[in-house]
């Protein structure tokens, strides 16, 4: 059950400036933890579709350019599309210009990094519910905190912060 109040502190994080620039090559980022397994179905857990199962639990790669969350939502919060954990806010999403949404920086604690099985990129995931979402890069320069949350839509929740308001 996703409980608004909770994500309305979220919304409040100040971050950085957004700022885009040419892409850059990727590189390694840093490895937090070894745990590859994905938490077993729980009660609670949204329902996926066939797509959301491909990414989410498989692992898989949307198409660039193809999500719903690669322009600009607006002011609101990202949650996880499996669980409803908040993952990241608007204040950290800019435009990298390379077909996924990307954000600088994740709600604090919200998201584990894992070395990806391919032995080059670093893997990211919801904390809570272990949903795959995507790849950081580090180093890139594209804005102040030098990192690139590299996040499939489908993986994500947006809800407005209008919409968080009307509620709390
Ligand atoms: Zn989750």
């Amino acid at each position: 059950m996703l409980n608004l109040k909770n994500i309305l502190p979220a919304i409040c994080l100040i971050a950085g400036l957004a700022t885009s620039c040419q892409p850059k090559a990727e590189k390694h980022g840093t490895l937090a933890n070894n745990n590859t397994t994905l938490s077993p179905d729980r009660a609670g857990y949204n329902k996926l579709s066939a797509e959301q199962e491909r990414i989410i639990v498989h692992k898989g790669t949307e198409r660039p350019y193809s999500g719903e969350y690669v322009k600009d939502m607006g002011e609101g919060v990202y949650i996880c599309a499996r669980c409803n954990e908040p993952l990241y806010t608007s204040k950290t999403k800019f435009d990298a210009r390379c077909g996924w949404p990307s954000f600088d920086e994740e709600i604090a604690g919200k998201v584990k990094r894992l070395p990806d099985p391919d032995g080059m990129r670093t893997e990211i995931q919801c904390v809570k519910c272990g949903a795959h979402l995507g790849h950081v890069f580090l180093g890139e320069g594209f804005t102040a905190k030098n990192t690139r949350h590299c996040v499939n839509s489908i993986s994500l929740k947006f809800i407005p912060a209008a919409e968080i308001r009307a509620k709390s």
